[in-house]
């Protein structure tokens, strides 16, 4: 397909191709419907070739990227400028060239934000999270950002969890307290969203997040990252509960929608988005 009002230009994964595959696949469906003759290449790259294949996407006039495990933090001294989150979260997932400048930001937090407000406005919500890795980093900060009323962390290992709560407390100015998972959380009363943001449930249906899944109750928010399967134990017991639901594939659409806006200028169609990802994925 050619278009004079849609010149080829190319956009790209650096990463673990596990993760990019998926994505991939939805952005080029994503061209197509848009009208635009655009690509998506997913690229492996080791991390002590990194700078070399920047110098490469700046060389070959690329329009961005997206970048994944292992190089979301490893790119930052390569960029010339940073959002206001991605400086906060101190991870870049996406980059937008705009002449010779190449600029980072974290679209994870905002796709999660993003579909989170399809049910509920997080302004003055008390949040529970699960996990202190890079995904309840990038959540955290952009509900922060958001306006929350307080975020509670709830993470295995103590000095992560300190991390994350020193930089909401510090940084975002968002009331933060942790509280280390040993055995079955218990949800405190009054919280509004329940989020895991944890790996556990990652490719395995039967992994069930250490959670006192009765101390859920209807008028929660219960989320989770994980998209593949979407299905996760988690939300099932939660579902059980009369909860609302969000999976982890309308973080990972929206976010998708979020960089396709800022490589294009262009409103992407969401549920061609989201129906790639199910094609992918086999659901
Ligand atoms: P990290 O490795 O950075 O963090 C993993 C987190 O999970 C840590 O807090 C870790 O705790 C916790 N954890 C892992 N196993 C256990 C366990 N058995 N018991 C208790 N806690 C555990 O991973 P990321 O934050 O980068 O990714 C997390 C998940 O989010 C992944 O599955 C990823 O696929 C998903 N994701 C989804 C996206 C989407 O768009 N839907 C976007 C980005 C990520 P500890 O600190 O104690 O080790």
């Amino acid at each position: 397909m050619s278009n004079s009002d849609s010149l080829q230009e190319i956009v790209c994964c650096m990463g673990q191709p596990v993760a990019g595959n998926p994505t991939q696949f939805m952005m080029e469906r994503a061209f197509v419907a848009a009208g635009l003759d655009w690509r998506y290449l997913t690229l492996e790259v080791p991390p002590e070739n990194l700078e070399a294949a920047l110098g490469g996407l700046r060389a070959m006039g690329f329009k961005g990227g997206n970048f994944t495990i292992p190089h979301k933090v490893a790119v930052i001294p390569h960029l010339d400028e940073l959002s206001e989150a991605a400086e906060l979260m101190g991870a870049v997932n996406c980059i937008n060239r705009e002449d010779d400048n190449l600029i980072g930001e974290n679209t994870d937090g905002k796709g999660f934000v993003q579909s989170l407000r399809e049910v509920t406005d997080p302004e003055g919500k008390k949040v529970v999270i699960l996990g202190a890795g890079g995904a309840a980093r990038a959540i955290a900060v952009e509900l922060g950002l958001s306006k929350v009323a307080e975020i509670i962390v709830v993470n295995r290992s103590r000095e992560r969890g300190e991390e994350l709560v020193d930089l909401l407390n510090d940084r975002v100015n968002v009331t933060s307290k942790l509280v280390q998972l040993t055995g079955d959380y218990c949800v405190e009363e009054g919280a509004d969203i329940v989020i895991n943001a944890t790996s556990i449930g990652l490719g395995d249906a039967d992994a069930r997040v250490p959670l006192d899944y009765d101390s859920l109750t209807a008028e929660m928010v219960v989320a989770d990252v994980i998209f593949n399967p979407p299905q996760t134990i988690f939300l099932t017991e939660a579902a059980a509960r009369e909860c609302k639901t969000l999976d982890g594939l309308g973080m990972l659409v929206n976010q998708g929608i979020i960089g396709f806006k800022i490589w294009t200028g262009v409103d992407p169609d969401a549920n061609v988005m989201r129906e790639a990802l199910e094609e992918y994925l086999e659901l």
